[in-house]
């Protein structure tokens, strides 16, 4: 079943609004087995609206547009539905009564500009809206259907959720769709991809489909497989022994399912084994205090961090051997390792994770290019310290610093890889 998205609106095209309800939108509507075929976006006109409607109708069996139903005369989306289905507007008292009711309960003024969002195609199904004034529209066609909802992102969240899906799948009788996410780190998209080919080869004899979606330190493997409501155990079955399987070919590398992030997954590895964490950060500059504070719960792990950038700081607050740094570099494992150590002993918790590195532009040299990061982990065990070579670009050195470092403790806690603290 293909489908397309048409957003309104001149703020869209003009780059001060960002589509974002395209891509919420199609992410909904794929984990319900439609196909969108394009997302378009077009000005508030109504030779816009009219020459679009009909070019998507002769392509698409649903098409669905967001934006332009507002009470401002530049909103004319409703208008030209009207146009296009031959039909007018009337005005709907169940719907001006809950609009009346929106604004008076805010102690605000109903004004006639509102009182007009009360006015709806006669030849359309109302989709309720409980956080606007906007009300969604539903129009069937020649077996078509084709939806009109608020371009507010929340609002047409809401519509979408509450009444849309549910609407699609029974006027539709859409397939069952199962997906299961898994989320790896620790390797790029093509050695990913290299390393499990054999096993992604194997996925078609069951019908399951595969995307590949990178997004910096990660890359979430989405598997997905369709077949009708009689036989979706077995797709489930089916989807859960490939995973299985992945967990076998490379375990050091996933680290959850579903759409975790590595922080969330190592905040719930601290809490769950009570465990508290330091950090003593040069390149990253607090970048990994902020990841590892981004979880609600983080004072149960997270103790604190000195940000050691200058080597005056490294020496005087982290007590890093000043004659190591002029013999070794800041950015070496001697030095990393004693900030490490330094750390989780000053403020007394378990790890202590430490960074120094040459996050560019400038500041590199033959031996250490851009780049180059050191990373120690800490315990009462030892320091495990590891070499990293990133790019050239400054922001994602700090962001691949920051979760390497991240993955280097997940690691260690899941008692994978050679990390061993000595
Ligand atoms: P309302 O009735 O609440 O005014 P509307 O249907 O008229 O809603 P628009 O006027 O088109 O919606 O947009 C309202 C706001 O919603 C815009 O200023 C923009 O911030 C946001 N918006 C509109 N379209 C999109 C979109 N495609 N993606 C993300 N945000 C959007």
């Amino acid at each position: 079943m293909d489908a397309e998205i048409i957003t309104i609106g001149d703020e869209i095209l003009i780059g001060q609004t960002i589509d974002t309800n395209s891509s919420w939108l199609a992410q909904k509507l794929d984990a319900i087995g439609i196909n969108i075929k394009k997302i378009i976006s077009i000005k508030d006109s109504e030779k816009n609206i009219l020459h679009q409607l009909a070019e998507s109708e002769s392509s698409a069996q649903l098409i669905i547009l967001t934006g332009g139903l507002g009470p401002t005369v530049d909103d004319i989306t409703k208008q030209s539905l009207c146009k296009y289905f031959n039909t007018q507007l009337v005005r709907d008292e169940k719907v001006l009564k809950k609009i009346e009711h929106f604004f008076i309960s805010n102690g605000r003024e109903v004004l006639e500009s509102n009182r007009i969002q009360a006015d709806l195609p006669k030849d359309c199904t109302i989709l309720n809206n409980d956080e606007g004034t906007a009300s969604g529209m539903w129009f069937e066609k020649n077996d078509k259907v084709f939806i009109s909802l608020p371009g507010v992102p929340y609002e047409m969240v809401h519509i979408v959720e509450s009444e849309v899906i549910e609407r699609l799948s029974k006027h539709f009788n859409l397939p069952v769709i199962v997906h299961k996410t898994i989320m790896t780190e620790g390797i790029g998209e093509s050695f990913l991809a290299k390393r499990i080919e054999k096993w992604e080869k194997s996925l078609s004899q069951d019908n399951i489909q595969i995307a590949y979606l990178p997004k910096m330190a990660t890359v979430k493997i989405h598997l997905s497989a369709n077949g009708s409501m009689s036989n979706k155990k077995e797709l489930d079955r089916k989807i859960q022994r490939k995973v299985n399987e992945l967990y076998q070919i490379i375990p050091h590398h996933i680290f959850g399912e579903d759409n975790i992030s590595p922080e969330e997954n190592i905040a719930n590895l601290l809490i769950y084994k009570k465990l508290t964490v330091a950090t003593a950060e040069s390149c990253t500059a607090g970048y990994l205090a902020h990841l590892l504070t981004s979880t609600p719960g983080s004072s149960t792990y997270f103790v604190g961090s000195i940000i050691a950038y200058s080597n005056a700081v490294k020496i005087k607050q982290l007590d890093v051997s000043e004659s190591d740094i002029k013999k070794y570099g800041a950015v070496s494992k001697v030095v990393v390792q004693q900030m490490a150590k330094n750390i989780r002993e000053k403020l007394n918790t378990d790890f202590g994770i430490a960074t120094t590195g040459i996050a560019g532009p400038l500041g590199g040299s033959r031996n250490k290019p851009v780049g180059t990061v050191w990373i120690a982990l800490a315990s009462k065990e030892g320091v495990y310290s590891k070499n990293f070579q990133f790019g050239e670009n400054r922001k994602r050195n700090i962001k691949h610093s920051s979760y390497a470092a991240i993955s280097l403790l997940r690691q260690h806690l899941n008692g994978q890889l050679k990390i061993r603290l000595k």
